[in-house]
This record gives structure tokens, sequence and C-alpha cells, in this order.
């Protein structure tokens, strides 16, 4: 099933969580042959455990720290994501992956903490705008998706990844459909070449400027999946276009 995914990120509060839920169930009630998902804030999950109860709309964390427990100041485990009900995390998200300087290495250590998990992490990849002017774009995409899954190789149809090129997050500046599909293309080939038994359920979202004019163009492509949507799924009625734009 296609799935279609909001990162909120950094926004909004438990208050206007509860508001965009009461605005946005309704516009996507009869919406059940795609998956819907919120990745919400932390403070958020809460109120989204509650509100989405025996709905078909999900929602998930955009971060999630690898170690079980312990000392580690500020950080959320997998366990505790699981127990509100948590269904998908945001793994390596580029401004994870470039403001907090999350390596591969970390990004694969939160991949085996969620595959034991039954949360299905959405594993982020992207290159810089200068990789892709240096003409890198598939070689950066094959480093991080093999570092991400190092070790991981037999459980490649356990995760989705998205693909979000740095230079289209919140620019505006979205990637042609086009482009984006022969790097997804790229992508299914590149997990059929690490695990011999894929099953070829892992969904390939683009990310980056995605909003209720291009969606449907995205959507037409034979290997996009699906899409994460940052400042456009901000707005009910925008996001639930956009679940409904294909
Ligand atoms: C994102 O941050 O995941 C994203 C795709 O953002 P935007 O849609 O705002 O470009």
């Amino acid at each position: 099933m296609k799935l279609i995914s909001a990162n909120w990120k950094m926004n909004m509060t438990p208050s206007q969580t509860k508001e965009y839920l009461y605005n946005f169930l309704p516009l996507v009630e009869d919406v059940k042959d795609r998956e819907i998902l919120l990745c919400v804030p932390f403070t958020s999950l809460c109120i989204a455990s509650e509100m989405l109860k025996d709905k078909h709309v999900k929602f998930g964390a955009q971060n999630v720290h690898y170690e079980p427990k312990g000392a580690f100041t500020g950080e959320i485990s997998v366990s505790m994501l699981k127990d509100l009900g948590v269904s998908y995390v945001i793994v390596g998200h580029s401004e994870r992956r470039w403001l907090f300087g999350e390596s591969d290495e970390i990004i694969n250590k939160k991949l085996i903490a969620c595959l034991g998990s039954g949360i299905r992490p959405i594993l982020c990849v992207g290159e810089r705008q200068d990789e892709r002017e240096a003409g890198l774009t598939f070689k950066v995409i094959e480093t991080q998706v093999k570092l991400a899954l190092s070790s991981l190789e037999d459980y490649t149809d356990m995760i989705d990844i998205a693909y979000e090129p740095i230079w289209a997050i919140g620019s505006g500046n979205p990637a042609t459909p086009e482009d984006a599909q022969k790097v997804h293309r790229f992508i299914k080939e590149l997990l059929e070449s690490l695990n011999k038994n894929y099953k070829g359920t892992t969904r390939i979202l683009y990310g980056g400027s995605v909003n209720t004019h291009n969606a449907s163009e995205f959507m037409k492509m034979p290997d996009i999946d699906g899409l994460l949507v940052g400042g456009a799924s901000l707005d009910p009625e925008a996001f639930s276009q956009i679940v409904k734009s294909f």
C-alpha cells in the first residue's frame, strides 16, 4: 500500500496537535486504500495516541535513541515509543545528520534497535547540492543505504526509505518526478542486490518540497511508493489534499 507521511519537525504543541487532528480526521475518513502517517514531535505522541486509537491514520516519531534504556539524558527509547502505540519512526533525516551530527554508524544502530521492536523505520537518504552538481548523487545514495543497512541486509523488507535530496527540503525547489524516479529505481535495484531474498516490500518515498500542486506528479512515477511531506503537512486541509491527490 502507498504511504503518505507527514513530518511535522519541531512544530505543533500538544494543543495544536489536538486541533489539527479534529480538523484532519474527517477530511480523510474514507481514505483507506493508502497508509496515512503523521510523524509528530515527541510531546505530541500522547495526544496522537489517544485520538488515533482505533483510527486508520497512524502516528510516528521523528527520532529514537538506539540504547534500550539508561543514562542518556533527553533521549527516547524504542520501548517508550512502542508503549504509546507508535508504528513508524523516521531515522537519519538530513536535519539530524547535518544539524545534530548523526553519523551513518549511529543511523545503523538506530535501525537495528527498531527492527527488533516492530516499529517500522523510515530511513532517510539524500544528496547535498554540491554532491549533485559533482555528479555524485547515485554514489552518495549507495553509500548511505549500504552503511545504514550494514548487517541488516537480510531485513530490508522491514524498512521503508525516503529519498530526500537535501537541496529540495524546505526550499520550494523539488526534484523533478523523473529525476526522483531514477533514484528510486536505483535504490530498489540496490536493495535487490543486497538481499537475495528481497520481497520488494520496502516503500521508497519521495520528500522535498512536496505540495498540493506537485504531489500527484510524483505519485504517477512507477517507483515512487509514497511521500514524506514537511512544510505542506502542517495544514490539515493541504495535507489531506496531498493524501487524496492520486
Ligand atoms: C522533510 O523535512 O522531510 C521535508 C520533506 O520537508 P519539506 O516538505 O518541507 O521540503
